[in-house]
């Protein structure tokens, strides 16, 4: 399933920038996802369950961030975002366009954390 090797690869970038932070917990995962990435936020969430079980992760929330597509146009100079993804035109001139600027993103946005509790020794 295409969702969960994008989310276990999020899992596991999130775990190694944790081990700076030694018995920290995670406790919100911010994705920036381009709309040509092509993927179903439910079963992101779903896989994001699945992927995280036993690790610092679990029980965090993923946050998804849908990033637009956005084109240059090559004929008016334009950036914009495209009204849909079955018609790659400039928004401003109806020219087609292919020059995509965004939304192509997969990448983790944020990491929240919390900080691990200080042992109290007996
Ligand atoms: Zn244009």
């Amino acid at each position: 399933m295409h969702e969960l090797s994008i989310v276990s690869s999020v899992v596991d970038q999130v775990v190694e920038s944790l081990e700076k932070y030694p018995g920290a917990r995670v406790t919100e995962v911010r994705l920036k996802v381009g709309a040509l990435a092509a993927v179903v936020e439910d079963s992101l969430q779903f896989c994001y369950g699945i992927a995280t079980e036993d690790t610092p992760l679990e029980g965090s929330r993923l946050v998804v961030n849908i990033v637009p597509v956005t084109v240059h146009c090559a004929a008016c100079g334009a950036d914009g975002a495209i009204e849909s993804l079955q018609s790659f035109r400039c928004p401003s001139c109806g020219e087609p366009a292919s020059d995509i600027r965004h939304g192509r993103e997969l990448e983790i946005d944020a990491i929240e954390i919390e900080e691990a509790e200080e042992q109290v020794k007996p």
